[in-house]
């Protein structure tokens, strides 16, 4: 059985907190000088652990095994939002480091340059993977600051180095631990998740076009009121939904506009953006039937409804036999203390689940807190799972 070092593991966690430290937690955003400076301290602990270790061309960091055999691949991202946590995606990746310590062998591990989103989303995992052109690199620019992403990468030294992309068959999976993000753990008193899915979502922006008028004068018999329209549709998704929605799905109107927007005129445009998730196609299909019904109902008003944008990502199952692998171990060792569960966040997995099986593997987040400083797990928690993950790792790569 794999014997982790659960001290060396929790000492490169609080090393990695240091880089870019605020507060309790960390501010790395994707290719700033503190991200870079992780990037190549990680290089280099994967040096030590007998790993090839080299940084490509999009900023992924790569360790290779160089011994012979097939391949585990495991890891996740190191950059963080801004003023955000102190394990997310760093956690995945000192478990897949650890691993290949304690293994010594058949464990590769990657670092993904920009799982964030500081560019765009997953543009380290989609490298990889062979779906992110040049052309793709060349349309991108950070959200907050505009700098391109060429330039970025030039800035941070990694531009004129080739990228890096799957060789499938060397590998056996991918594996990746992550906190959870979420309180579904904590609030079960459970210690480990299985992910058994990593959501797909469905995304509308939908414009109600009136007619604008004075609010004092225009009798309500008369008026083409925009925002009622709006109103009233959502309030149709709103009893609809939960009658053809699976038990885990979620819908959210994340933005309302009525134009022109004052006290004394009626809207004669409104406009709303919808979205909802699940890990199931078939239901996110469902709802998406729905949804354009009611379309057809409210255009039967005196406004019309029209969609302005749509976009979909689609749901990415994990690979069972690497979620047995998981399951066998966390019922080694917390037994009773682990569930099956969906992933309501993206991560690199569902990017890389399209050309080879993958699975997840989540710890608690205390109070569901992610995305801020105060983010924390406790260090129990956090080398449970290392445990559970090398072992899942070991397993998984004497089937290979
Ligand atoms: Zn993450």
């Amino acid at each position: 059985m794999a014997t982790i070092d659960a001290g060396r593991m929790l000492e490169d966690l609080y090393e990695a907190r240091e880089i870019g430290k605020y507060k309790t937690g960390v501010h790395r955003p994707t290719f700033s000088a503190d991200d870079v400076k992780a990037r190549h301290w990680l290089e280099q602990r994967l040096t030590e652990a007998g790993l090839d270790a080299s940084i490509d061309g999009i900023g992924n960091v790569y360790g290779r095994d160089p011994r012979p055999g097939r391949k585990l691949l495991t890891g996740s991202h190191i950059e963080t939002q801004n003023h955000a946590g102190w394990l997310d995606g760093i956690l995945g990746v000192v478990y897949g480091l650890e691993t290949a310590r304690a293994l010594g062998r058949g464990i590769d591990v990657v670092a993904f340059a920009d799982e964030e989103g500081h560019f765009t989303s997953f543009v380290g995992s989609r490298s990889f993977c062979g779906t992110f052109s040049e052309q793709d690199i060349d349309a991108c620019a950070n959200r907050e600051t505009g700098q391109s992403l060429r330039d970025a990468l030039r800035q941070a030294g990694f531009s004129n180095r080739p990228r890096q992309t799957v060789d499938t068959a060397r590998y056996r999976g991918y594996l990746e631990a992550h906190i959870e993000q979420g309180s579904d753990l904590e609030d079960q008193h459970l210690r480990l998740g299985v992910v058994t899915g990593i959501v797909g979502s469905k995304r509308y922006r939908i414009v109600f076009d009136g007619q604008q008028n004075h609010a004092g004068t225009t009798r309500m018999s008369a008026r083409k009121d925009a925002g009622v329209a709006l109103v009233k549709f959502l309030a149709s998704v709103e009893e609809t939904f939960p009658k053809i929605a699976g038990p885990r799905t979620v819908w959210t109107t994340g933005d309302i506009k009525l134009a022109p927007g004052a006290p004394s005129i009626v809207p004669g445009r409104a406009e709303l953006i919808f979205q909802w998730r699940d890990t199931d196609q078939a239901i996110l299909e469902r709802l998406d039937e729905a949804f354009h019904a009611l379309l057809v109902e409210s255009n039967k008003g005196p406004c019309t409804a029209t969609v302005a944008y749509h976009s979909v990502t689609m749901p990415a199952i994990m690979d069972p036999a690497l979620q047995s692998a998981l399951t066998a171990s966390a019922q080694k060792h917390a037994s009773g203390l682990h569930q099956a569960m969906p992933s309501g966040a993206g991560h690199d997995a569902q990017i890389v689940s399209q050309v080879m099986p993958s699975a997840m593997l989540f710890i608690p987040s205390i109070g569901g807190i992610s995305h801020h400083w105060s983010e924390n797990t406790s260090d129990e928690d956090i080398v449970l799972g290392c445990r559970v993950f090398a072992d899942a790792a070991e397993s998984i790569l004497a089937t290979a």
